[in-house]
Formats: structure tokens, C-alpha cells, sequence
């Protein structure tokens, strides 16, 4: 029919048009007849939208939008898309692939407020920076009954809620892009989806939601990037009952930035939670944290920002108050945690005196060192000793030495960074309980990754390190689900197909994890050196991994990784510090010694596998030997994989389209490096240059065997399918027949339903 030819021809052309990707050289002549518009690359402004007039030579002379014309090599022009795609949901619509066109896509949108787009499988967004009428329970119930279909989170969690339940497989949502892209924001939103799904039972729904502010406040930071900055990587599994309604949810985090409770960067706060309580906490509360204001305490004054735009954080305060309650989390605990908090505002108080030419130390006997020894719960004498000496073994006796200053002020903020780290654990282990309380799990999952992008700073040190690793591993995941699965598939089935490469990324993976000479066991073996330095351990570095093309040692104790994303200077100045994450003998007694409540606390965490060293680790302070932080780190991320392997992915890509968090404002390039860095562009490609649409040889012949002739005869599935696609006239380069499969571009099942849909 009429309709059905349409259809094709529609689709051969676009479709083949964008496959081949023409250059614009091939075709000028064609464009300038038609009158068709083309990108033209300018000095220093982005790629500006024109028409071709006349050319001679190399050059062309472009009409732009605003009338007036230009001369450029024809080099620097690209085919733009006819205006009946100007702004299409999915871009592998798009004719043209360029990166201009891309962009435009993105832009033209934006502008009108839809922040979402597709990219074949992958869902696009950037960051509105401003309520955007997009979400509530109009658009939940919208999407639910399949009357919007527009790309957004809502259908994306949509799709991974129904495959979790018609398939019976776990799945997952991984939201990636850089700070500030939303990433937490969209994580939130995909969760609003799914409690609105599967809410019902108990008000567990809400309780999962509530968990964010809690954790928000404990895990969050305002920094240069974002306001509501994570400083912790977290996949919250939310389980459901059999009959798709939510029964409870698990969290895990990874990387807590410990180092942000005793030093900040010029203009960025710590964590919310110690100006909320600083702000918020009741006269009675106050009275028995000796808490004075924010403004008092050296850990959040060094950095001259103790507010936020906009922010009330004594209202933050009440309402983290009302979420405490309502997990379950009880009064006594709550206590406890405060006192933590307040324990360790007073340990950053705490000062030194020095006393002798060697630079030895006391602690000045003030309030600071009585309210934390008091919130902790030891001995004032024995929290000045611990802090300002060390004992050292003399033949069979134990000699006590006097720390310098330099010694003592780690010392200290070791303390303060382990009491921090095991608060945040504990809270994790405790909404973990609350939302598992007598529910049965039914093993159905779904899974939401939201985890810091990848890093590329002026300085970076470990953080960057660990966080661009694990970006790696992630990246390695997206790779290999959507192209090496997808190439395999076709190969595996025998159809012919033209291998799209792709940037893989094994080698950098294996630069990191390669025993024993990959970045992470040497840093390992150098951190157990007592006397190793920064530079012995790039000297090492570079003596192990030079020729390796993904690494680069450099002068002054720094080496360059060249990332999937781009290359990253690493500075090891704090490297071996950070990796070996020493509590010294002293404070671990010391903690270990408690009376009050937080020692239960101190008490598993101080637990953790830590034997006794076979040499002292840092010089002339006797430890404990641990795992190291890079390495367990590791171990953590590949149980992550795991996890991840084993569920259907949906992947949201967060894109920040300026650096001022303004409403309105997209710099292209700016979006251009992220879609870069996220494989976005690689994915259009691949998704549009493939056959999306596929159906084994039974299911199509099942659905479309009788529009064949009464008297056909053919047996097996394969030759009835060939039979119905020559019966049919479906063109040879809409579809490949592999050994098991039919696969078709796209398009191509739409002609067929419609013809069956007359037929029936
Ligand atoms: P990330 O987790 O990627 O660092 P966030 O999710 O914290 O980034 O988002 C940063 C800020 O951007 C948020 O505090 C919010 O102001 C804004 N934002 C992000 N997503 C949205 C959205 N969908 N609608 C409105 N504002 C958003
Ligand atoms: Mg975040």
C-alpha cells in the first residue's frame, strides 16, 4: 500500500543518507540548488548555521543567519539537518551526525525547557538550573499509561520497571557526568518514579526517599562546583515484592572525602551537617555539646564560607530532625551522632604549644581538649597524651617521645577524620536497618548508580586518582554493554557486519590493577616503606611503567595518565599519606579505652582486619598494618561490577551546560567535552549504523507467517522468514538474517505491523 511504501522510502533515505555520513564536498552542488543549510566553522564562535551561495576552488562563499556573507574553505563547512528534524527526541534521527548538528539538537531543546533527550539507548540530560514543570504526579501517571512517550527519566525508570517485572531481571540505572551535572538530582527524580509505582505497603516508599536528606546532610558539601556537592559515591537498591510494590532497599556508598572534615579549599564548606547543627539544635542540645556557633570552630572557619546562598541551615536542621524520626533511627542514637559531631568541631580546636627547639609539643589545656575528651568519652591526661607523644621501643621497654608539631596536628586530624568516617558508616548501617525491618526480599531489584564523574583538575591528587580509576571501570561496563555485546551479538549470528571500533579501555584498567606492576600495587608496596617518599614513589613509577602508553612519569613527583576521557596530572605530594590511612597505636588505645556509648561504635570499626605491623610504618610511629585505601577501594568497585553485571543497565548521561549553575546558558563547548568524555557521540553512531530492531526467525514467523500464500510450503522458521521478506519487498539493506535472528533497521517492523494491522 500507499502508506507502507512511504515508510520505506522515508526511512531507506534517511536512514542511508546518515549511515554513510556524506561529505559535504561530494555534495555541494547539491546543496547549493536546494538551498540547504550547512555549519561553518568561524574563527574563535562556535559553528554558525548559513547557506552556501557560490564556491570556487577550495572556498566557499556562506550567506549567515543574520544576511551578512562570508568566505571559508569548504572544509570547514558541515551538511545541518533539514528543519522538519529540527529538534528530534532520539538524535540518531538526526540525517547529519556532526557534532554541530548534535549540539544544536541539544541546545534547541534546551532552550524550550526539555532537558531530556535520547542517544539510541542512552538518556541525555542537562542540568535546568531551575524548576523545570516536568515532574510531579501528573507527568508519574503520564508516562505510567504511556500518554507521553517524550524522553525522561520517568519512562526511563518506566522501562527498568516493567522489564524487572515481565523478564524477572534485576536492574539497573547508572547515572553518570561530572559535579554539578545532576546527577543526585536525577537520581532523586528516578526514585520519585518508582515510589510512586511501588508504593503501598507502609510508607516504606517514602522512607527510601527520606534517606537522601539524611544522607545529603552527612555526605554533602557546597564546593566550587556545586552547591549540594556529593562527596560520596552511593547505588541504592530498592527491592520489590512479587507484586511490584516497594518492600525495602539497601545502600552502599564508596569514598567518603574524609580529608574535607579538617582542611578546606578557600570559598567551599564542609559538611552540611555541622553548620545545621551549629544553626538548628535546640537549647538542651546545646547545653550538653557545648556547641558554640559555627563562626567558633576552626574546621569551618579556615575556609571564610559558612553559608550558602539561599540556604536556611537551622531550617535544614528541623528538617533533618523530622527525617531521623521517621526512620527509625532512635532518640539515644540520634544523641550520639551529635556528639560525634560536636567532638570533633572541638577536636579542630584544639592547640598546641611548643616547647623545645626540637619543635615538641604540649596540648594547651583549654575547653577544646576538655569537651572532646568529654564527648569521647576518655580521660582529658589521656587524649593530651595520645596526641602529643608517642611511644617508641627501647630493647623491652616502651619510652614515651614527645610528637613535633607537625606530628601532632595529623595526629589530631587523623582522630577527627576516623571519628567522621565512622559516624557516616554507622548512619549508612543504621538506615540500612531501618529499611530492611521485617521485609522479605523477593531477590527483584532495581538499582541506582550515582556516582562522581570523572576529575580532571589543576591539582590533582589520590582523590582524583581513585575517582577517574572508577570511572574507568564504569566506562569499561557502558563499552562493553553497548558495543561489545551489540558487535558480538551480530558476529555470534553470523550476519555481516562492519565493525564500528571503539575506544577500549582494558589497557588503562590494567595500567591501575596489574599485579605487581600496575599503579595500585606499586603505590601499595611503596606505602609499606617507612622511609618512602613522593618521589621515590615516582621514581618507581616511572621505572616500572615507562613504556606503557597510557602512563607518563613527569618532574617533581608527578605522573599523567592518559584517561579514556583525556589525559590527568597527578600530584602525589599527599599520595602514600592518603593510601595508608594511619590511626596511630595511641589513638586506637585511646579509642578503644571509651566509656561512653560511641566506644560500641569505635568498637567495629576499629575491628577491621589490622595486624600488627612486621615494620613500623611511618617512621618512628608504631601502626597498624590495613588494607590499603586504593586497594580496598578495589575490592569494593569489582564487587560493584559484579553486582552490575548481573542486571539490565539504563544509562542516564548528566550534562552541565555552564559553569555559572545559571538557568538559560548553554556553552557548546563546554557540552561538547562532556558528550566526548561519556561516549555519547560513539553511541549515536553505533545505535543508528546498526539494526536496532530485532526478532527470532520463530517469533517473526509467528507473527507474520500467515500473510504468506495459503500454499507455501518452506519448513524451517529461517527460510519461512526469507520467504516473508521477499513476499513482502522489504529492501535487502533494511534487514540481515543471522542464524537465529532477523535484524532490522529502523523503521522496518512499523511498514510490517501496519500491513498486518490491515490484513487481520
Ligand atoms: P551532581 O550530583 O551531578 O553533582 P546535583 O544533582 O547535586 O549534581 O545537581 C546540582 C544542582 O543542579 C542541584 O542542586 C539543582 O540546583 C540543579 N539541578 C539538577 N538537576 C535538576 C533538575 N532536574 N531540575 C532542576 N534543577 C536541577
Ligand atoms: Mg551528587
Amino acid at each position: 500500500d500507499e502508506e507502507t511504501k512511504a515508510n520505506l522510502a522515508n526511512s531507506k533515505s534517511g536512514l542511508l543518507q546518515g549511515f554513510r555520513e556524506p561529505e559535504l564536498d561530494d555534495n555541494l552542488g547539491y546543496f547549493i540548488k536546494k538551498k540547504l543549510r550547512v555549519w561553518c566553522r568561524l574563527h574563535n564562535v562556535p559553528w554558525q548555521s548559513g547557506q552556501i551561495q557560490s564556491t570556487s576552488g577550495e572556498k566557499a562563499s556562506v550567506r549567515l543567519l543574520d544576511e551578512s556573507v562570508v568566505t571559508v574553505p569548504t572544509q570547514d563547512l558541515l551538511p545541518a539537518n533539514p528543519d522538519i528534524l529540527e529538534g528530534v527526541d532520539d538524535l540518531i534521527q538526526l540525517s547529519y551526525l556532526n557534532e554541530p548538528s548534535v549540539l544544536h539538537n541539544l541546545q534547541y531543546r534546551y532552550s524550550r525547557d526539555i532537558v531530556y533527550s535520547k542517544a539510541g539507548p542512552v538518556l541525555v540530560a542537562v542540568n535546568p538550573f531551575k524548576d523545570v514543570q516536568l515532574y510531579g504526579n501528573d507527568f508519574v501517571t503520564a508516562y505510567r499509561q504511556n500518554l507521553l512517550d517524550s524522553p525522561h527519566v520517568y519512562a526511563l525508570a518506566d522501562t527498568a520497571y516493567n522489564e524487572m517485572m515481565t523478564d524477572g531481571i534485576n536492574q539497573s540505572i547508572i547515572i553518570s557526568g561530572e559535579s554539578g551535572a545532576g546527577k543526585t538530582e536525577t537520581a532523586k527524580i528516578a526514585m520519585q518514579y518508582l515510589a510512586a509505582l511501588g508504593g503501598g505497603s507502609g510508607g516504606i516508599e517514602s522512607e527510601v526517599l527520606l534517606t537522601s536528606c539524611l544522607l545529603e546532610a552527612f555526605g554533602n558539601a557546597k564546593t566550587a562546583r556545586n552547591n549540594n556537592s556529593s562527596r560520596f559515591g552511593k547505588l541504592i537498591e530498592i527491592h520489590f515484592t512479587a507484586a511490584g510494590k516497594i518492600c525495602g532497599a539497601k545502600i552502599q556508598t564508596f569514598l567518603l572525602e574524609k580529608s574535607r572534615v579538617v582542611q578546606l579549599a578557600q570559598g567551599e564548606r564542609s559538611y552540611h551537617i555541622f553548620y545545621q547543627l551549629c544553626a538548628g539544635a535546640p537549647d538542651g542540645l546545646r547545653g550538653r555539646l557545648r556547641l558554640k556557633r559555627a563562626s567558633d570552630y576552626s574546621y569551618l572557619n579556615q575556609s571564610d564560607c559558612l553559608t550558602i546562598h539561599d540556604v536556611d541551615d537551622a531550617q535544614k536542621f528541623h528538617m533533618l530532625m523530622d527525617a531521623f524520626n521517621t526512620t527509625r533511627i532512635c532518640k539515644d542514637d540520634q544523641e550520639h551522632a551529635f556528639e560525634m559531631l560536636a567532638a570533633v568541631l572541638w577536636l579542630g580546636n584544639i592547640s598546641f604549644l611548643v616547647i623545645d627547639n626540637e619543635n615538641h609539643i604540649e596540648v594547651v589545656a583549654d575547653e577544646a581538649v576538655t569537651n572532646a575528651a568529654g564527648l569521647i568519652g576518655c580521660g582529658i591526661q589521656d587524649l593530651m597524651l595520645a596526641l602529643s607523644t608517642h611511644s617508641i621501643q627501647a630493647g623491652k621497654d616502651k619510652v614515651a617521645k614527645n610528637l613535633t608539631l607537625q606530628q601532632a596536628i595529623d595526629t589530631r586530624d587523623s582522630l577527627a577524620k576516623f571519628i567522621y568516617a565512622s559516624l557516616f558508616d554507622w548512619l549508612v548501617e543504621k538506615i540500612n536497618l531501618s529499611l530492611a525491618m521485617g521485609k522479605q526480599h523477593t531477590g527483584r531489584s532495581i538499582s541506582i548508580l550515582d556516582i562522581y564523574g570523572f576529575e580532571s583538575f589543576k591539582k590533582n591528587s589520590f582523590e582524583q586518582f581513585c575517582i577517574n580509576y572508577a570511572n574507568e571501570r564504569l566506562q569499561q561496563h557502558f563499552n562493553r554493554h553497548l558495543f561489545k555485546l551489540e558487535q558480538e551479538g551480530y558476529e555470534l549470528d553470523g550476519i555481516d557486519w562492519t565493525k564500528i571500533d571503539f575506544e577500549d579501555n582494558q589497557d588503562c584498567l590494567d595500567l591501575f590493577e596489574k599485579r605487581p606492576l600496575g599503579l595500585i600495587s606499586l603505590l601499595d608496596e611503596e606505602s609499606n616503606f617507612p622511609k618512602a617518599t613522593n618521589l621515590t614513589l615516582t621514581t618507581k613509577l616511572k621505572q616500572h611503567l615507562k613504556g606503557n602508553h597510557r602512563f607518563k612519569g613527569e618532574r617533581d613527583g608527578a605522573f599523567t595518565v592518559r584517561h579514556y576521557a583525556g589525559e590527568v596530572l597527578y600530584d602525589t605530594g599527599e599520595f602514600l599519606e592518603k593510601n595508608r590511612d594511619l590511626l596511630h597505636s595511641e589513638i586506637i588505645q585511646l579509642l578503644s579505652s571509651c566509656t561512653s556509648q560511641l566506644s560500641q561504635l569505635f568498637a567495629s570499626m576499629l575491628k577491621q582486619p589490622q595486624k600488627p605491623a612486621s615494620s613500623p610504618i611511618q617512621v618512628g610511629m608504631p601502626a597498624c598494618q590495613k588494607q590499603s585505601v586504593a586497594t580496598k577501594f578495589k575490592d569494593q568497585l569489582f564487587k560493584l561490577m559484579q553486582q552490575l553485571e548481573s542486571t539490565t543497565p539504563h544509562f542516564i548521561r548528566c550534562i552541565k551546560p555552564n559553569n555559572k549553575h545559571i538557568p538559560g546558558m548553554f556553552d557548546k563547548n563546554l557540552v561538547l567535552e562532556q558528550l566526548r568524555c561519556c561516549g555519547v557521540l560513539e553511541v549515536v553512531r553505533i545505535a543508528r549504523s546498526g539494526y536496532p530492531t530485532r526478532m527470532t526467525h520463530q517469533e517473526f514467523t509467528r507473527r507474520y507467517g500467515f500473510l504468506l500464500p495459503e500454499n507455501h510450503t518452506c519448513q524451517d522458521p529461517l527460510s519461512t522468514s526469507v520467504a516473508i521478506l521477499q513476499q513482502f519487498d522489504i529492501l535487502p539493506e533494511m534487514y540481515q538474517v543471522g542464524y537465529t535472528k532477523l535484524y532490522f533497521r529502523t523503521g522496518q517492523i512499523g511498514s510490517l505491523e501496519n500491513v498486518r494491522k490491515q490484513v487481520l
